[in-house]
């Protein structure tokens, strides 16, 4: 294997993979939940128990390892699982630095844990520099990004992040969930923890819900949370480790269709009559374009809100009249959803009531946009 080739290669033979008793260029799928030890008692390839590791697992991690530059790789079962894990490995009276606008469910952990007294979590303007360096002047122990951030999709620069990370002496999660290593590794900027949902872009096909964490370099902190994962049996299993690994071999062609799709889209809405605005990252009105342009090095990718005219019931409405895009929560599969998050976030956030949420797919995107045409026009 040649370190020059490029990952979309490896990607594509799930990392060279030829099962060496069988020839198979799939790769086996391991399901057992524990394993028999050898003669002498000892384990035999380093497994012993499911809630420990699994080769499936293992190999899927090693691919996104590859990916990302990482020097190890945990793979969970949920997202949220690997957030969870990360703030369980927290000191008593942490202080926690996030966005005000991030994805919602990660804000509603963060804010369980400050009502039980366990952290304290102070806000910031999300693609706002002095916002971060005023919240994070005084010692913090984790700064959270997310970038792209739900809804809005503002965007952070991690390297301003990681610089003051490092001033305050903080670990820097980087939520890269809607910019896969394929276009933004966010380790190479100086993330410490580079962190995603697998349910959407790594894995593509809706049909694994997933999380993974990788670090460049293992410390006592990322051994904490390899053992709480391993105490809270919280491992992705095999049969979906292995659904994984089929989805990262298409990783970079969905990705590049997702981008085209969802620039030709919001293009063709910039400056709709019945639209306030179109938010996305690739175009140059975004006021995160030129920051995104710099750390998403393939393409802005495939999520998007619309402002629409109305209000409220409007934005239900255009959320409900689709029938190309689907109206499902999640995002980053080969299918395009649609999604009203006022509905869906209910108080926990103050998104925008008007704001309709786009994942756009790998549709043909002529479907795409006559599709959401003929849902605007209703309103
Ligand atoms: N981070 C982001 C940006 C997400 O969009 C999501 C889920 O939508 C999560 C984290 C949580 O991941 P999961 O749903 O796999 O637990």
């Amino acid at each position: 294997m040649s370190n020059s080739e490029k990952p979309d290669t490896w990607l594509a033979q799930a990392g060279h993979m030829v099962d060496a008793e069988t020839g198979s260029v799939i790769p086996p799928m391991h399901t057992a939940a524990t394993f028999a030890r050898d003669a002498d008692y000892e384990t035999r390839a380093g497994y012993m128990y499911s809630r420990y590791g699994n080769p499936t697992t293992h190999q899927a991690e090693a691919i996104i390892a590859r990916l990302e530059g990482a020097e190890d790789t945990l793979l969970f079962n949920s997202g949220l699982s690997a957030v969870a894990a990360i703030l369980e490995s927290l000191p008593a009276g942490a202080k926690v630095v996030a966005p005000r606008v991030m994805y919602f469910g990660v804000l509603v952990w963060m804010q369980r844990l400050v009502d039980k007294g366990l952290i304290s979590l102070s806000l910031y303007t999300p693609g706002d520099t002095q916002s971060l360096e005023a919240v994070a002047s005084e010692q913090a122990d984790l700064i959270w990004v997310e970038t792209p951030a739900n809804p809005d999709w503002s965007i952070t620069s991690i390297s301003h992040a990681a610089g003051v990370s490092r001033a305050v002496g903080a670990k820097l999660v980087v939520d890269g969930t809607c910019a896969p290593p394929v276009t933004t590794r966010s380790l190479d900027y100086g993330a410490d923890y580079a962190f995603h949902s697998a349910t959407k872009y790594l894995n593509g096909h809706s049909d694994v819900t997933g999380g993974v964490l990788s670090v460049s370099e293992e410390t006592k902190a990322w051994q904490d949370i390899k053992e709480i994962r391993k105490l809270q049996g919280t491992i992705l299993p095999g049969f979906e480790s292995w659904l994984l690994i089929r989805g990262l071999r298409t990783l970079g062609v969905r990705w590049d269709k997702a981008c085209e799709n969802a620039i030709t889209i919001a293009k063709h809405f910039e400056g709709h009559p019945r639209l306030e605005a179109v938010i996305y990252p690739g175009l140059a009105s975004h006021s995160g374009h030129e920051t995104a342009a710099a750390q998403m090095t393939r393409g802005f990718g495939g999520m998007m809100s619309l402002l629409v005219k109305g209000g409220f019931d409007a934005g239900k409405q255009v959320a409900s009249s689709t029938s190309v895009f689907l109206p499902a929560t999640s995002l980053g599969g080969v299918e395009s959803l649609i999604e009203h998050r006022k509905t869906v976030e209910g108080d926990a956030t103050d998104v925008a009531a008007n704001l309709v949420r786009l994942s756009v797919g790998i549709e043909d995107a002529d479907d795409l946009i006559a599709d959401l045409e003929k849902a605007i026009a209703k309103v």
